[in-house]
């Protein structure tokens, strides 16, 4: 990023991550992405931008930290590996409030997180969209430059057709995409270790194929994740790092972070 406020943040690279609709493991893989890129020595921040449903400090367990408000601007609050988080759940005094603004109040409050909080000097910023495509996820990948796009997909054909929708529109909007994760792809049995594919089989690959973007990877269903993710201990969890690693690597290889 070279335009004037990524120069201001001293934020090197921003990675947002969209999903066509909610529920399918956007929040989650952004936080993957943060564990990964952290964990190879950068410097990562995670901006929620996912305004109305924010799970970010949830996933983290971070949701008690409060930020620092400073005349300098508001600090972001650290995970336990020091991933630095900034989400709306965190100004607002309980978690369980719901956030009942309309769209350009949204996009501003997410155009405020990128501009007046002291994020330092990162690596990454990972940004986690609203899912959809409408008015609020628009916005929000217009307030702020965007170094490459991540499409998080499950494999159901109505979700393919919404992937398709989703890469129209980040193509329009003449963003990189760097490539689409097929989450929740299948199903290892535990006992004789088959591969079971919940949501019939898929054909994501022929799907990225046919609209010129590239499959960053497949991640598996884990249950044993979600368990930990409600409660809060992403950071903790290495089983799914297989995967996980090679669809970093693509994405580092793709924005060539230097450390
Ligand atoms: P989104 O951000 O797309 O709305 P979330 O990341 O909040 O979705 O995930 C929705 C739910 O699915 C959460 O409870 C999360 O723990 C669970 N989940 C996400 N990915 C997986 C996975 N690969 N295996 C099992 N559960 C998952």
């Amino acid at each position: 990023m070279t335009n004037e406020s990524s120069e201001k943040t001293g934020i090197k690279k921003a990675i947002a991550v969209m999903s066509g609709k909610g529920g399918v493991g956007k929040s989650t893989i952004t936080g993957w992405i943060a564990v990964e890129l952290n964990k190879r020595g950068f410097k990562v921040g995670i901006l929620d931008g996912d305004i109305t449903g924010p799970s970010i400090p949830k996933l983290f367990g971070v949701g008690a930290k409060k930020p620092y408000q400073s005349e300098e601007g508001l600090f972001p609050v650290e995970t336990a590996t020091g991933i630095k988080i900034m989400s709306l759940n965190l100004l607002i005094d309980s978690e369980d409030s719901p956030v009942i603004w309309r769209g350009p109040l949204l996009a501003n409050t997410v155009k405020q997180f990128y501009t007046d909080v002291v994020w330092g000097d990162l690596d990454y910023l990972l940004v986690d969209l609203p899912p959809g495509t409408g008015d609020v996820p628009l916005t929000v990948m217009q307030s702020f430059p965007v170094d490459g796009m991540v499409i998080v997909s499950s494999p159901q054909d109505l979700v393919h057709m919404i992937v398709k929708k989703s890469v129209n529109m980040v193509k329009k909007l003449d963003l990189p995409i760097l490539g689409v994760i097929e989450n929740m792809s299948y199903l290892e049995c535990p006992g004789c270790k088959k591969l079971i594919n919940v949501f019939g089989a898929s054909d994501i690959e022929e799907v990225t194929k046919g609209i010129g973007v590239d499959l960053l990877g497949k991640l598996p269903i884990d249950p044993e994740m979600a368990e930990l993710c409600d409660e809060g201990r992403l950071e903790v969890y290495g089983a799914i790092n297989g995967s996980m690693k090679d669809i970093v690597d693509r994405i580092e290889g793709k924005l060539g972070g230097e450390r």
